[in-house]
């Protein structure tokens, strides 16, 4: 508004200007046009003035020529008479004079040859007499009072002439004077203009630069406290979680397990909860970073596969993962990012499905030497969600129905974050579902076609062979945390696993101990005081060259955390709050570990039961207890029932076992022959061939449960 004010106004100015000076310029130019009128009048004046003098000279001289001959001795000389008489008709060819002046010359000239004829003719008496008569005299006279009349009235013109220059040159000047003041003040403000806008640009760009000091400063506060926020919260959350892990592996009455169980799960969902806050909270700080690495789509898929695969099975749903062959191997692009929309949105696919599939089908819709557009489709076969809802879902907080919540758990921030990841990816993302027929979202992001191999991060040194830790006596951990809960918690975690370790209080400290004593494996926490996790990793491998294995512990979940610690030298990288089962899954790939630890069964699986007892060992005890005690006798019952021909005790005792063999993981192998025993009709062949099948799985998994029976340390 203000900006179109200025430009009309000047638009104005400019106007005015403009017609002021055509107006000065236009009386400029009259005056000084009046002017030379004037001047030439004047001229012509001051030449017809002269020419009279001339004429008036010319017949007074010609006239005592005349008398001068007449009266002398002399003879007179005839031919300069005629000469001077010519000169008198010269004179009169010489201008308009006024027809008045022109006869009374003409008729002087011609009295004057009358006087030169007479002179010839009769001589000079005779002229003398001719000369003296009045009518010459009066002639004269006319012709001196025309003159001195004219001359008067030409008198008039040049003053008026002069009068008229004088008028026209001061207009003139005036004009010029004014149009010079014009001038002087336009330029004045123009100067002061151009100099205040100059000003204010110089003032415009000091405070532009200011602000962009403190928008840069306040990003990095944000930063910063978006990932002290991160650590803060992490820390106790890793504390609350931990130790409900221990405390889930003490002796608890029902109700105690029920309490704690309780707390597990509501901390768990706390933390998922903590992370989407954080994570949009980056988004909206403008902190998220989209990353531009050559990554390898097929293994990013397989990833998202392995990691949802088993929440699918849980629920007896066909994970189905499909990728177009023709997609280039290598992309450039942000492949943490696409990890997290395609982990969000399958899982949400088989959160609310109860029955069927979710298919992840990746595609691509333009392919080129220099880009890709990639297509991934989520289809699922599950709840659906109605067409009024569907515009919301993308929206914070937004739940497809209020009782989502009560039956899915979830905050409704999942699709919000989604959605802003694929479009800061310059994606787009729609969905398309009806209630009971399932949802479909489709997720197109564009990626540069990688030409080159991965970008190499600094190599963490090769790992060594996994050493046997129950083999070297004096074998340690070094444990390198500032929190002191965390301390408490970790070395919970590792006295109930029989590790021994040393704990380091900060970075120094950890070096101190590293140069004294040898430690198999070092857990290294990264915000410390004194000295970091990164610079104290930096350390070990440049100062004291040791490549012993570090894996990181964190608290900060930001982006790229996990390739910043590998960056620095690290082996591997936990983030917290750590759990028990991943802290040993992540120390198996480094150190060989107790066997009951160590899945080296070929037969049975000891995931399942792991799952469910949660580190609980007097849990574990027991069901493998229970199933060395009573899989002898059902083998023998089986036989005995076939034998007594009773196929309905038969049937009910091949179901039954399915849940026993189920707790050490052989149910799978074992299922087509009971399923035979317990639904086919049967016959002693059929009879013969699954049973032998069932003895042998089950003598083989006996053997091996009996094993591992062995090495489970009675409860603390
Ligand atoms: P939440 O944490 O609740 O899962 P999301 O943002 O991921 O939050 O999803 C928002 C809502 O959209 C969900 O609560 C659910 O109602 C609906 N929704 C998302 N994905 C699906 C799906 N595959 N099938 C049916 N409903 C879905």
């Amino acid at each position: 508004m203000q900006g179109r004010k200025i430009t009309i106004l000047i638009l104005s100015a400019f106007i005015a200007g403009t017609l002021l000076l055509v107006y000065i310029e236009y009386n400029s130019s009259k005056n000084i046009n009046r002017l030379i009128t004037a001047n030439e009048q004047l001229m012509q004046e001051f030449n017809i003035s002269t020419q009279l003098n001339e004429l008036q000279k010319r017949i007074i001289s010609t006239e005592y020529q005349i008398r001068d001959a007449l009266a002398g001795k002399d003879p007179v000389q005839v031919q300069d008479l005629e000469i001077a008489v010519e000169e008198m008709e010269k004179q009169l060819s010489l201008q308009n004079y006024s027809a008045e002046l022109s006869s009374l010359v003409q008729q002087k000239i011609k009295w004057n040859r009358q006087l030169i004829d007479t002179l010839v003719a009769a001589g000079k008496p005779a002229a003398a007499k001719l000369l003296n008569e009045p009518a010459g005299k009066e002639l004269t006279a006319a012709i001196l009072e025309t003159v001195n009349k004219f001359d008067s009235s030409r008198k008039d013109h040049l003053d008026e002439a002069t009068q008229l220059i004088d008028k026209s040159g001061q207009k003139a000047q005036q004009f010029s004077q004014t149009l010079i003041v014009l001038v002087l003040v336009s330029g004045a403000i123009l100067f002061w203009y151009i100099i205040s806008i100059i000003r204010r640009q110089i003032l415009l760009i000091r405070q532009l630069n200011i602000s962009e000091k403190k928008v840069k400063q306040s990003a990095r506060i944000k930063e910063n406290f978006m990932a002290n926020m991160s650590h803060e919260i992490r820390t106790p959350m890793n504390a609350v979680l931990g130790f409900t892990d221990l405390l889930q592996q003490k002796p608890l009455d029902t109700e105690a397990k029920k309490y704690v169980a309780t707390i597990k799960k509501s901390g768990e969902n706390l933390l998922t909860i903590i992370n989407d806050i954080l994570d949009l909270s980056k988004i909206e700080a403008g902190m998220l970073r989209i990353e531009a690495v050559v990554f390898d789509i097929r293994k990013l898929v397989h990833s998202v596969e392995q990691l949802l695969k088993h929440k699918a099975e849980e629920k007896q749903l066909a994970l189905v993962i499909e990728t177009d062959p023709s997609i280039p191997e290598l992309l450039e692009g942000d492949p943490t990012r696409l990890t997290q929309i395609l982990v969000n949105l399958v899982g949400n696919g088989i959160k609310f499905t109860h029955q069927g599939s979710v298919r992840l089908t990746v595609s691509q819709v333009v392919q080129n030497d220099a880009r890709t557009l990639l297509r991934f489709t989520i289809k699922d076969t599950g709840i659906g969600m109605d067409a009024k809802t569907l515009p919301a879902i993308f929206d914070r907080f937004r739940q497809a129905e209020d009782t989502t919540t009560r039956k899915f758990g979830g905050t409704g921030l999942g699709l919000a974050i989604v959605k802003e990841l694929v479009s800061l990816q310059s994606g787009t993302i729609d969905v398309e579902s009806q209630p009971g027929a399932g949802s479909l979202f489709r997720v197109e992001i564009p990626y540069k076609t990688a030409v080159h191999k991965p970008i190499e991060k600094p190599v963490p040194p090769p790992l060594p062979n996994p050493t046997p830790l129950n083999q070297q006596k004096n074998s340690r951990l070094l444990v390198v945390e500032d929190n002191e809960i965390n301390q408490h918690l970790i070395s919970q975690l590792l006295s109930n696993n029989e590790f021994l370790f040393d704990l380091a209080k900060n970075g120094k400290q950890a070096l101190e101990l590293l140069r004294e004593k040898s430690y198999t494996l070092i857990l290294m926490d990264i915000q410390m005081p004194e000295m970091d996790g990164y610079a104290t990793t930096q350390e070990i491998r440049k100062r004291l060259h040791l490549d012993i294995p570090i894996i990181a512990l964190t608290a900060h979940a930001m982006a790229g955390e996990r390739e910043k610690c590998l960056g620095y030298g690290m082996n591997d990288y936990l983030s917290k709050p750590v759990r028990e089962q991943e802290l040993l899954k992540t120390l198996e790939k480094f150190i060989l570990l107790e066997p009951s630890y160590s899945a080296s069964y070929s037969c049975i699986n000891l995931s399942y039961m792991r799952e469910v007892s949660n580190g609980n060992l007097d849990y574990e005890q027991t069901v493998t207890r229970l199933f060395i005690d009573t899989i002898p006798g059902n083998l023998q019952l089986l036989e005995q029932y076939w034998n007594e021909n009773s196929v309905s005790d038969l049937r009910q005792l091949a179901h039954s076992m399915k849940t026993t063999v189920s707790v050490m993981g052989i149910n799978e192998q074992l299922q087509p022959s009971l399923d035979t025993l317990e639904t086919d009709q049967l016959t002693e062949e059929k009879f013969r061939a699954a049973y032998g099948d069932i003895v042998n799985i089950c003598e083989h998994a006996l053997k091996e449960a009996r094993q591992f029976y062995a090495t489970i340390r009675p409860p603390a």
